[in-house]
C-alpha cells in the first residue's frame, strides 16, 4: 500500500470509530497523534510524547488494529513512535470523504437471526496463535476447559495478570472458540470501562432497561480489565445483579484483572466473593524460551528471516511485557523493510536503541526512590506525597513526583495512583500531562527534572 492512501485510511479510522462508538477518549488521544507512514501491514503514527505513546500502545492498540485491518482488508500493525517534533498542525489529515467511509461490521460473521449482534471480540485472538509456556500453561489449559464447556467447567472463570501478558488474547480465543462451536450463542466481549460508559449512557438517554436487558440475556459474557470498577458504585451495583442473573442460569462468565480477586480493593465485598466462587487462574512473567518462541513464531507468521542472534537480543532485553516484545519485534521489521536491509543484528540495535535505554532505567528506579527524592529535594517528608493535602507546596511535588514515576517505571497509570495515596488513574494523568506542558515552556522545570532523573539513575 501507498503512502497516499496514508491520510485516506487516517480518516476512515477515525471515522468508524466515530460510527462504532469507540470511547471518547480513544478519539481525543488520537488527535495527539500524526500519521508518519503507512506499509503494506504497518501503520507508523508519530507520538509527542512517552505518554502518549504508551497509553495508546496499552489501552487501544489492538482496537486500532482491528479496525485498521478491516479498513486495508489486510493485517496491520501500529508502531508508535516518540517524535516530539511532529505536532499537529497545518498537515493534519483532512476532512474525511464521507463516500469512503465504509459502516463498521462485524468482526465476526452473524448467524442468522442474530444479523445485528456483535460479539466485539477480535479474529485476530486464537487459541492456535497463542504460545504456551510455563508461565501461561495452567491458565491455557483452564481457558481451553471453559471455551469447550461453556457455563459448565469454571464459572466464572477469572484471569489475571500483569498488563501484556495475554488476559485479552486468551479470553478473545475462548470467545472465538465458543463462538466457532455454538454459532447460536450471544457472546459479548467487553471491557469494565465501556461497560460503565455503556451504563452511564443508558441512564442518560433513559434506556437502562435496554441496557440490563442486553446485559442479562447474554450466553457468554467477557468483560476485561474489571479492576476499573473499582469505586465506581453505581457500576458495581449494576454489575453485581448482572452477574448473578448470567451465574443462576450457567451462562459462562469471564473476567480479567490486573490483579487476584481478594486485592481488589474498592470493590465490593459481595463482587469479591462472587469472582472466587469459579476459578482464578494467573499468567506470569515468560520466560526466556516462551519469550524467544513468541517472537519466532511472529516471524514465522510472517515469513521472515529473523536471525536466531535478533531473537535472542530481543528476548533476553525485553522481560515483562509480551507487548513491547511485539513492538519491539515490528519496530525491527519496520526498519529492515523502510531501508531495504536484511534484519541483522546490527539493523536491529538500531532499531531498538531507545527502548534499551528506556529498559535500563525503569530496571533501576523504584517508585520509592522517586518519592524519596523528589521530597528531598522540596523539603517534605516522603508520607506527604501520599496525604491527602492539596496545598501547594505539597501538591506541585507530587505532581512532579508522580511524573517522574510515570517516565522512570514501567508501573501503568492506576499502579502510579496507588503510590500516591490511592489516587484515581485520571489524577495521575492529570499531574503527567500538567508537568509535562509546563517543562516544555519552563526550561528551569526541564533542568530540575533532569537533575532529578540523573540522581535517580545514580
Ligand atoms: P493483556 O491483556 O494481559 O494486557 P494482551 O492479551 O493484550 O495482554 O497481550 C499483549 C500482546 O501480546 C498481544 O498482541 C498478544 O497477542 C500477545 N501475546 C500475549 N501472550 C501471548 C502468547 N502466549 N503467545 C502469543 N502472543 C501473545
Ligand atoms: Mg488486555
Amino acid at each position: 500500500m501507498e503512502n497516499k492512501n496514508l491520510f485516506q485510511i487516517w480518516n476512515q479510522l477515525q471515522t468508524a470509530l466515530a460510527d462504532g462508538h469507540a470511547e471518547p477518549s480513544c478519539q481525543l488521544w488520537l488527535k495527539q497523534v500524526t500519521p508518519r507512514a503507512l506499509t503494506e501491514n504497518t501503520l507508523l503514527l508519530d507520538a509527542p510524547n512517552k505518554l502518549t505513546r504508551d497509553w495508546i500502545g496499552e489501552h487501544y492498540q489492538d482496537l486500532l488494529e482491528t479496525y485498521l485491518t478491516q479498513l486495508c482488508g489486510a493485517p496491520i500493525k501500529l508502531v508508535l513512535e516518540i517524535n516530539p517534533g511532529k505536532k499537529k498542525g497545518q498537515d493534519a489529515p483532512v476532512e474525511p470523504d464521507q463516500s469512503k467511509i465504509r459502516k463498521q461490521e462485524s468482526a465476526q460473521e452473524t448467524s442468522p437471526g442474530q444479523e445485528t449482534w456483535q460479539t466485539h471480540l477480535s479474529p485476530k485472538y486464537e487459541f492456535e496463535n497463542f504460545v504456551v509456556g510455563s508461565s501461561n500453561n495452567f491458565a491455557h489449559a483452564a481457558a481451553m476447559a471453559v471455551a469447550n464447556n461453556p457455563g459448565k467447567a469454571f464459572n466464572p472463570f477469572f484471569l489475571y495478570s500483569d498488563s501484556g501478558l495475554g488476559k485479552t488474547h486468551l479470553m478473545n480465543a475462548i470467545g472465538n472458540r465458543i463462538h466457532k462451536n455454538h454459532p447460536e450463542m450471544k457472546i459479548l466481549y467487553t471491557s469494565s470501562e465501556n461497560f460503565t460508559n455503556e451504563m452511564i449512557a443508558a441512564i442518560g438517554e433513559n434506556k437502562t432497561k435496554l441496557f440490563k436487558d442486553k446485559y442479562r440475556n447474554i450466553d457468554v459474557l467477557l468483560i476485561d480489565d474489571i479492576q476499573f470498577l473499582r469505586g465506581k458504585d453505581s457500576t458495581q451495583e449494576e454489575f453485581f445483579h448482572t452477574f448473578n442473573t448470567l451465574k443462576e442460569a450457567d451462562k459462562q462468565i469471564i473476567i480479567s484483572s490486573d490483579r487476584p480477586p481478594e486485592e481488589l480493593d474498592k470493590l465490593e465485598d459481595r463482587l469479591i466473593t462472587r469472582f472466587s466462587q469459579g476459578l482464578s487462574a494467573q499468567i506470569q512473567h515468560p520466560d526466556l524460551e516462551t519469550r524467544s518462541a513468541i517472537l519466532k513464531n511472529m516471524a514465522a507468521k510472517d515469513q521472515l528471516a529473523f536471525p536466531d542472534n535478533v531473537i535472542q537480543m530481543i528476548a533476553s532485553n525485553i522481560k515483562t511485557n509480551i507487548r513491547e516484545l511485539e513492538g519491539a519485534y515490528t519496530k525491527v521489521r519496520f526498519h529492515a523493510e523502510i531501508s531495504r536491509q536484511p534484519i541483522s543484528l546490527e539493523l536491529a540495535q538500531e532499531a531498538l536503541k531507545d527502548l534499551n535505554m528506556a529498559n535500563e532505567a525503569a530496571k533501576l528506579i523504584t517508585p520509592e526512590a522517586i518519592q524519596q527524592k523528589v521530597a528531598a529535594k522540596f523539603k517534605i517528608k516522603p508520607e506527604e506525597l501520599k496525604a491527602k493535602s492539596r496545598a501547594r507546596t505539597v501538591a506541585y511535588p507530587r505532581q512532579i513526583a508522580m511524573y517522574l514515576t510515570r517516565e522512570l517505571t514501567e508501573l501503568s497509570l492506576p499502579k502510579i495512583g496507588e503510590w500516591y495515596g490511592g489516587r484515581d488513574h485520571t489524577t495521575v494523568l492529570h499531574a503527567c500531562d500538567k508537568i509535562a506542558s509546563e517543562k516544555k515552556k519552563n526550561p528551569g522545570l526541564e533542568q530540575q527534572l533532569q537533575e532529578l532523573i540523573n540522581e535517580l539513575k545514580k
